[in-house]
């Protein structure tokens, strides 16, 4: 079972939106047990929708195109998949009374623009857009189906979730495809990859591995397909259980879980809470911990330390520490993580001081060195880690480095960094 994707529209082509349908519909439709064998994204030109069509015809059992049914002349799909199909636009009743609904509605008067969005290509099947005005249409030719749905992300998805995936549910007996993700931090890619070597070499022929690896953190994705789900499900089951006995330093959570959002977990199991002193990560931490839903609970307040006065003066950090080791050092981010902790009364407390350039940086100290610590009681551990040159990428980085060591040292998890 073959699918394609093919996205429609200028913006899409010269970076102004970023192609998040392709993404979706690529996921949902793997899903449903479909290899998705091409994506296509081509400008709103009638030559070039027409060759992206041409060139799926025959090959694939389904394509899904998106975009370019607004009511604007720019977007002139409707017309050229009339072209493509040997068809012509007619009035479909239901859909003029559906938009007419929703003009009036919103309190917006109809005009002709709205109008055209009830015209529809004679041959197709009519997929009803409760969430918007530009209906989808359905096709079939020689063998090929073809879907069109209008381009704003959850007009796409309504239509998809309602109609389209349950259809071809209906019409294609599915081969099942299932996703386990397993998330790591601690370690570089080629490293796990060394690790796992024989691990893979004896994966199952039907289960696969990837890495997948951003800022540090690196999905293991293990892919089975066959047509018994509870039998993938299984074999997937015990390839996990491995994986958890061979890198359980690793691995910190599963799926798309982040690590503020396991150590949402952990400090709401233990009822404990954290604060942070933020100085090179400028309130990142803070920012990635208060981004997960109901972090008032175990999330108290920040001081962003960026300077060293802000550092002496509110943290207390002592003048003599600043002057004779500097900022970034092991006594300083000591002294900010036990600081935080007592002033803003908290269980766990994060520091993080580094150089996240690109200036700033020194021979002893160059560019991409972050010192962190965690105190929690009298205890407080910190590390010292380089990374690059790049300051964005140093702040999320150091801020992950950060939030690492905290989970490791909320469940007392000795490792060391390889
Ligand atoms: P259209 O159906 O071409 O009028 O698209 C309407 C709007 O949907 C565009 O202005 C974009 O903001 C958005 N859009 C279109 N195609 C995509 C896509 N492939 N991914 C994400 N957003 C899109
Ligand atoms: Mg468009």
């Amino acid at each position: 079972m073959k699918a394609a994707i093919i996205t429609i529209g200028d913006e899409l082509l010269i970076g102004q939106t970023i192609d998040t349908n392709s993404a979706w519909i690529g996921a949902e439709m793997s899903k449903a047990g479909f290899d998705v064998y091409r994506i296509t994204s081509v400008h709103d030109r009638r030559e070039d929708i027409i060759y992206a069509l041409g060139e799926a015809a025959g090959k694939t059992d389904v394509v899904l195109i998106t975009g370019g049914l607004g009511p604007t002349s720019d977007d002139i799909t409707k017309q050229t998949l009339c072209e493509f199909f040997n068809t012509r636009l007619v009035l479909n009743r239901e859909v003029l009374k559906m938009v007419e609904e929703m003009m009036s509605r919103r309190n917006f008067p109809m005009n002709d623009k709205n109008r055209r969005q009830a015209e529809v290509p004679e041959s197709c099947t009519v997929l009803k857009n409760a969430a918007g005005t530009a209906p989808g249409m359905w096709f079939e030719k020689d063998g090929t189906i073809y879907i069109s749905m209008p381009g704003v992300p959850y007009e796409m998805k309504y239509l998809m979730r309602e109609i389209v995936l349950p259809e071809l549910n209906k019409r294609f007996i599915s081969q099942v495809i299932i996703h386990r993700n397993i998330m790591t931090y601690g370690t570089g890619e080629s490293i796990l990859a060394d690790i796992l070597t024989d691990f893979e070499s004896g994966l199952p022929e039907n289960i696969k591995l990837a890495y997948l690896p951003a800022s540090g953190v690196i999905k293991l994705r293990l892919t089975g397909t066959g047509s018994d789900s509870s039998l993938i499900s299984k074999l997937i089951n015990e390839q996990v259980s491995i994986l958890y006995k061979i890198i359980p330093e690793y691995i910190y959570g599963e799926n798309e879980e982040s690590l503020e959002t396991v150590i949402g977990k952990l400090l709401r199991s233990k009822n404990k809470t954290v604060s942070t002193a933020e100085s090179c990560t400028g309130g990142e931490i803070a920012h990635l911990l208060t981004s997960i839903p109901g972090s008032s609970a175990y999330y108290k307040g920040s001081v962003v330390a960026y300077s060293d006065s802000i550092k002496s003066e509110l943290l207390g950090v002592q003048e003599e520490t600043l002057i004779k080791y500097g900022a970034v050092s092991e006594q300083t981010i000591k002294e900010m993580a036990s600081a935080v902790r007592k002033l803003l009364k908290t269980d766990y407390a994060v520091a993080t001081s580094g150089i996240a350039g690109p200036d700033g940086g020194s021979e002893s100290k160059p560019v991409g060195t972050v010192w962190i610590a965690v105190a929690s009681g009298s205890d407080i551990v910190c590390e010292k880690r380089v990374f690059g040159n790049d300051r964005t990428n140093n702040i999320t980085r150091f801020s992950l480095a950060a939030l690492n060591l905290l989970r490791k040292q909320i469940i007392r998890l000795q490792t060391p960094f390889i």
